[in-house]
């Protein structure tokens, strides 16, 4: 299971200007659907929702056929991974913040979730490089290492329906090709929701859906939408 659904979904975050205008489309368990268009179409406003970050207005969202509003946010949010586009680190070591993906992980799981996403190196560092009570102590991290961290932590987390949100869109592009290797790994057999910007990035989903201005234009294959572009 881990079904999602999004039933003419709308949205504004502000009343004056609706964001979304009535989106309907399902991931089915297991399957990966990739959501792109152009910046500010509303792409990760839907990843905010189905993480409850907000609640939708008008229709309605649900997981294997049960409302989102119906779940505490804790089981909801246990069941769902998130590589956002800009991450967020708690304070800590970066040991501690993939740690925070299954707190019941061994020190060995934590290490290996850190190696596949090329941070194995620095698990002992501080976020932003500076305690202040032992002072300096490791490296001050770059957006393409904090967005890492949160592949590391969904990796060790390992919940059954994943979403990333320009997961890569801050790597240097030879970082992005192995990272991308990390993340075909963490969607396999997962419900899997991607947000990208271009179409290019999304060959392996199972379908596309081009999101403009709030609404869908279209929805297909690559192939398909590769052939009208
Ligand atoms: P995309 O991911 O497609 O670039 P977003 O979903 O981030 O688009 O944003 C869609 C629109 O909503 C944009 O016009 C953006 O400025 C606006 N928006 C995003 N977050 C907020 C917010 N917290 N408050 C008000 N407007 C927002
Ligand atoms: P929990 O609900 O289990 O405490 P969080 O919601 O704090 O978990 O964090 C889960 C993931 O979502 C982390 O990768 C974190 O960086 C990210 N995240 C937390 N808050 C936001 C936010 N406001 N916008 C985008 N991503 C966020």
């Amino acid at each position: 299971d881990g079904t999602v659904e999004f039933h003419d979904v709308k949205f504004a975050y502000d009343r004056q200007r609706p964001i979304l205008k009535g989106i309907s489309f399902k991931v089915p368990a297991g399957k990966s659907v990739a959501i792109v268009g152009p910046s500010g179409a509303g792409k990760s406003t839907i990843s905010r929702l189905l993480y409850r970050f907000y609640d939708v207005q008008d229709g309605a969202i649900t997981i294997d056929g049960q409302d989102v509003r119906d779940v505490t946010q804790k089981s909801l949010r246990a069941s769902i991974g998130m590589v956002p586009q800009d991450t967020v680190l708690f304070n800590d070591t970066i040991r501690y913040n993939i740690r925070y993906g299954r707190p019941t992980a061994t020190k060995e799981e934590v290490e290996k979730a850190a190696e596949m996403a090329q941070i194995g190196d620095f698990i002992q560092s501080l976020p932003d490089g500076y305690d202040s009570m032992v002072g300096e102590r490791g490296l001050k991290l770059s957006g393409g290492e904090k967005q890492r961290v949160a592949i590391a932590r969904t990796i060790l987390k390992a919940p059954p329906i994943q979403v990333l949100d320009e997961a890569t869109s801050a790597l240097d592009t030879a970082t992005e090709q192995e990272i991308q290797q990390a993340l075909d790994y963490v969607s396999e057999g997962r419900t899997t929701l991607v947000i990208a910007h271009r179409l290019s990035t999304v060959i392996g989903c199972d379908e596309i859906i081009v999101l403009r201005d709030g609404m869908i234009a279209e929805r297909g294959t690559h192939t398909r939408l590769m052939s009208i572009e």
